[in-house]
């Protein structure tokens, strides 16, 4: 269900180079291009996915922005028709050695001599994918730590019911596009450098649509409220996406679905702070309890109760470790650990007479006039 990271489905180095990438690419592109798996649905999707990582990390704006940002780095990068895959085949000359050099042969056993978009978000029937879309879930700590389902509403759009997709009125029917000839795609140029373009009249779908389906005003696409149940896992941190497949915008003429991308937002818990698999939590202590030691209780973020022994002598700021009630870790039966950091509180009130006892302490106590300084290197909680 996760998106893969993109260097990950290249097979690549973060380090990589981008002839390293490019390469890496062309083999996956070779291997599953939908011309040489017809109605392999997998290689499809091997394809898309391989495909919407190289045109990331080929791109020197989109690159560094996914390194730094992850997925949400590319966020609103890919807007406008098509989102995820619309790849256009712009650079595959570059990619495949360029049109003077043992190129045409490769070019045209994998993509059937057909240059200009065999795969791209407008393919030769006018497919067009539909947009991915997103979706901002907020969710508690505790929620986020040990896991929950969230119920999300949103709206997308659905083929239309009315025209079934088609954006034609009942009983009338598309008539061929003039321009194209009902190819989808025109031809421009001559001879060896000619290229095929989507048509422009009918953006490629080949058929023009004579009265209009009412309901869906010929776009084949209606508004939808949807609801859809996510899991979340324990452990799910800030700022995970969660990819549900086919769930976004339906795509036209038969063009897949998109997604919808689920934004995850962990709220701040009062008393809990996560860092990384560990939580921390601030526990006040009195100038007695430090010296003397004590056994103490506290409330763990599930709401279990946790003792705590403090040695006699503690200081202020002193990290002490509770192994396992941290944050489970994801794919084991492991947890992080719970940081439990110790503040030793001054009273900011005394009765006479506890003024009374610390006066009689003091005496005992004896401090030198003139403290000697703690070098700050070796003072550190
Ligand atoms: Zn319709
Ligand atoms: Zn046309």
């Amino acid at each position: 269900m996760a998106k893969r990271d993109y260097y990950e489905v290249l097979g690549v180095d973060k380090s990589a180079s981008v002839d390293e990438i490019k390469k890496a690419y062309r083999k996956l592109a070779v291997k599953y291009h939908p011309d040489r798996n017809p109605g392999d649905k997998e290689a499809e999707e091997k394809f898309k996915e391989a495909t919407e990582a190289y045109d990331v990390l080929s791109d020197e704006k989109k690159r560094p922005l996914y390194d730094q940002y992850g997925f949400a780095g590319l966020d609103g990068m890919n807007q406008g028709g098509g989102a995820q895959y619309s790849h256009a085949f712009h650079d595959f000359t570059d990619l495949f050695g360029g049109a003077g050099g043992g190129f045409s042969d490769i070019f045209d056993s994998i993509f059937g001599g057909g240059f200009g978009g065999s795969y791209s978000s407008r393919g030769r029937n006018g497919a067009v994918a539909g947009d991915s879309l997103r979706y901002d879930l907020n969710l508690s700590l505790i929620d986020a730590v040990y896991g929950t389902s969230a119920e999300i509403h949103y709206k997308h759009s659905e083929t239309c019911t009315v025209c079934h997709g088609s954006g034609s009125a009942p009983g009338s029917s598309k008539k061929t596009c003039p321009t194209c000839g009902g190819m989808g795609q025109v031809r421009q140029g001559n001879g060896f450098f000619s290229i095929t373009q989507t048509c422009p009249k009918c953006r490629g779908t080949g058929s023009i649509i004579e009265k209009p389906c009412s309901t869906c005003r010929g776009t084949g696409l209606l508004e939808k409220n949807k609801s859809v149940t996510i899991k979340i896992n324990p452990g799910t941190d800030d700022g995970k996406r969660i990819v549900i497949r086919g769930q976004g915008d339906a795509g036209t003429n038969g063009g897949p679905s998109g997604d919808l991308v689920v934004f995850i937002h962990v709220e701040r818990h009062p008393y809990f702070e996560r860092d990384g698999n560990d939580l921390v939590c601030l526990v006040p202590i009195s100038i007695t309890q430090a010296a003397l030691g004590a056994d103490i209780s506290i409330n763990s973020l599930d709401g279990k109760k946790i003792a705590i022994k403090i040695a006699p002598g503690t200081e202020n700021g002193k990290l002490l470790r509770v192994k396992g009630e941290g944050v489970p870790i994801a794919g084991t039966s492991k947890k992080g650990d719970l940081y439990v950091k110790i503040l030793v509180q001054v009273p900011q009130r005394l009765s006479s007479k506890q003024k009374e006892l610390l006066q009689l302490f003091k005496e005992l106590e004896n401090p030198p006039e003139e403290p000697k300084l703690v070098s700050w290197s070796q003072y550190q909680n």
